[in-house]
């Protein structure tokens, strides 16, 4: 593997040098003010780039699956019950996850490539008149699959079944790289990682909780320590943790933040959107198809591509990794073997991604697939060439 070449794996991504080196920074007293000033400009950071007014933004030294747990583990109590649609191997983990702690899931089988079914979620909740459903579960991008879902669409099916259930989102792979609107779509937790659209190492969770989802804190009993919100906002309070803090992710995450604001988010969106199309035209002109059923729901930061029949998808990315060092994405869950994942979210440019389609199509070559050396490369530019900022 070489430490030149991009990553096209989705997350970790690429890290930009300005945040490497906000990273690397020496030891300071985790309890003084100087921390605070480390700290609080990150949550603040953050609730932007939620886009929201009223969240309560918690950070702990952990990953996105941490921050699952912080979702479940403060709002909920043993039997409660929750509505999931699975739709690919996050969803499916999110799913494990909250029964590994009792709650009682109803799961909405899904296909594979598919969007969550805003539609069956409304029926459901229509038919839940007695309110017993605690909690709806939105994986907003489904990084296995290149599935972005409308949660928009979610929130409407809560409102006209007049359901007073919550709404959880994974944004893990969708946040600081696609439209993410955490009040307009009445998000009461919202969760990601540092490793993703931040362009950091992993180490970090961070969540927003709503209001909302702050009261339901009242009467949850789910065990939880390393976690509880309340002891880190306690914390927070006075410029501190109950722990220690991970103080260079966090000064790495305020630079990011800053970053990202600088860029303009609405920027950013756009830029993920136009790299993606470029690895779609790509995967169009190469005669393959994504795994993503339908133009609505292409991710703009994942594309998950299927190979023929009877090809092992897993071999493009063993071979791409020993004969170039570069690292693509595997196939995950009922996907695995039969898609490669291109990631294509963070910091990335449009000649960067021509690189990795460049890499995408020799691996083809080599292993015997009929495709055109520089068919999709060629697609990619002419779009790149003629939707360049
Ligand atoms: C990466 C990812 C996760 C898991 O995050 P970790 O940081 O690896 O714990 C969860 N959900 C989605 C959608 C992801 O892409």
């Amino acid at each position: 593997m070489s430490f030149q070449n991009p990553v096209f794996i989705p997350g970790p991504t690429n890290m930009p040098e300005s945040l490497r080196k906000a990273v690397d920074m020496p030891t300071l007293d985790h309890r003084s003010p100087l921390f605070g000033q480390i700290l609080h400009p990150a949550l603040d950071g953050v609730k932007k780039v939620l886009k929201s007014e009223t969240a309560k933004i918690f950070i702990f030294p952990s990953t996105g699956t941490g921050g699952w747990e912080t979702a479940l583990t403060n709002t909920l109590s043993v039997g409660d019950k929750v509505l999931a649609a699975r739709n690919g191997m996050f969803s499916h983990r999110w799913i494990d996850m909250c029964q590994r702690h009792g709650l009682d899931v109803q799961i909405v089988e899904t296909p594979w490539g598919a969007g969550l079914p805003a539609d069956k979620y409304e029926e459901i909740l229509k038919a839940d008149t007695n309110h017993e459903i605690k909690v709806v579960l939105a994986t907003h991008n489904e990084t296995a699959t290149g599935v972005r879902s409308n949660i928009a669409a979610v929130r409407k099916a809560l409102d006209a079944a007049g359901h007073p259930a919550m709404l959880f989102v994974d944004g893990v792979s969708s946040i600081a790289s696609m439209d993410f609107r955490m009040d307009e779509w009445g998000v009461d937790i919202a969760v990601t990682g540092s490793q993703k659209g931040f362009m950091l190492p992993a180490g970090l969770a961070i969540v927003g909780f709503s209001p909302k989802a702050m009261a339901a804190l009242e009467t949850a009993t789910l065990p939880r320590t390393f976690f509880d919100v309340r002891d880190m906002g306690n914390g927070y309070a006075n410029n501190a943790y109950p722990y220690t803090p991970a103080v260079g992710l966090l000064n790495g995450l305020n630079e990011s933040v800053k970053m990202l604001l600088d860029e303009g988010l609405e920027n950013v969106f756009t830029r993920h959107h136009r790299i993606a199309e470029g690895v779609r035209q790509a995967v169009n002109a190469w005669g393959l198809e994504l795994c993503a059923v339908s133009k609505d729901v292409q991710s703009d930061t994942v594309s998950a591509i299927r190979t023929p029949e009877g090809f092992n998808a897993t071999d493009i990315v063993t071979h791409a990794a020993d004969k170039y060092g570069v690292a693509f994405g595997v196939g995950l869950g009922e996907v695995a073997g039969k898609v490669f994942r291109i990631g294509h979210l963070g910091s990335l440019t449009d000649v960067m991604t021509l690189s990795g389609i460049a890499t995408a199509e020799m691996v083809m070559v080599d292993l015997g697939l009929d495709i055109k050396l520089g068919s999709g490369v060629a697609a990619a530019q002419e779009y790149y060439r003629n939707n360049a900022v």
